[in-house]
């Protein structure tokens, strides 16, 4: 199977085209989407009509559930909490409804996806250290942990038995492709595909993962 894994696309329906088109072409069998699918970008309705188009398995961002009341918008700083309040109003009542029914964390076999971190997900913590990194994936119970929420792409191997990470890649050349272990006894991976509609990493390309499970490789 080949999924696509796609995070914080916050309203950018340009960026979300975009990466729309290059999965065309990509024999896709799955879309996977780890929240924030809305908050920030012009045209919240627009994406969230994409995302169902194409039957993607969405969890809840902050932003997602901010805007169904299911999160106070006094967790946002200024510009978040405007954002927050200006999508609320361009959506419509199924708009509002498809956002309630996202779940915080959901498993699609052999992944588990949460848009902050698995111990807390309704905290909407950034994993942006190794401690956190090792709790999510000792947490996680299946081979593959997907997160969002930082914007910044990411591959973290975990050995289970020495309970310590072994490998953490971040720069762009080597996400292109990498390798993992089908094996759980032993493995634990966490990866963050980088953000559609918003990144912060420097590269302002639309950041999106591939994994194929037949062929065990990791495409940021
Ligand atoms: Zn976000």
């Amino acid at each position: 199977m080949r999924y696509a894994v796609l995070s914080d696309i916050h309203s950018n329906l340009e960026a979300l085209t975009a990466v729309l088109e290059v999965l065309a072409t990509e024999r896709i069998d799955r879309t996977l989407c780890l929240g924030d699918v809305i908050g920030y970008g012009a045209d919240p309705s627009a994406c969230l009509e994409r995302l169902q188009a194409c039957k993607a398995v969405t969890v809840g961002g902050n932003h997602d559930l901010a805007c169904v009341g299911e999160l106070d918008a006094n967790w946002f700083n200024d510009a978040a909490r405007a954002a927050v309040l200006w999508t609320r109003a361009q959506l419509s009542i199924a708009d509002l409804d498809a956002l309630r029914r996202f779940p915080l964390m959901t498993t699609v076999e052999p992944f588990t996806l949460v848009h902050g971190t698995l111990r807390h997900p309704q905290r909407f913590d950034y994993l942006v250290d190794a401690a956190q990194a090792v709790d999510t994936l000792t947490t996680c119970r299946t081979l593959i942990c997907l997160v969002g929420h930082t914007h910044l792409p990411c591959f973290i191997e975990f050995d289970r038995a020495h309970r310590r990470l072994t490998r953490m890649v971040t720069s762009p050349a080597e996400m292109a492709d990498l390798p993992y272990e089908d094996d759980p006894e032993a493995k634990r991976y966490l990866v963050n595909p980088g953000s559609v509609g918003q990144p912060r990493d420097g590269d302002p390309r639309a950041s999106f993962t591939i994994v194929d499970t037949d062929r065990r490789r990791v495409s940021v």
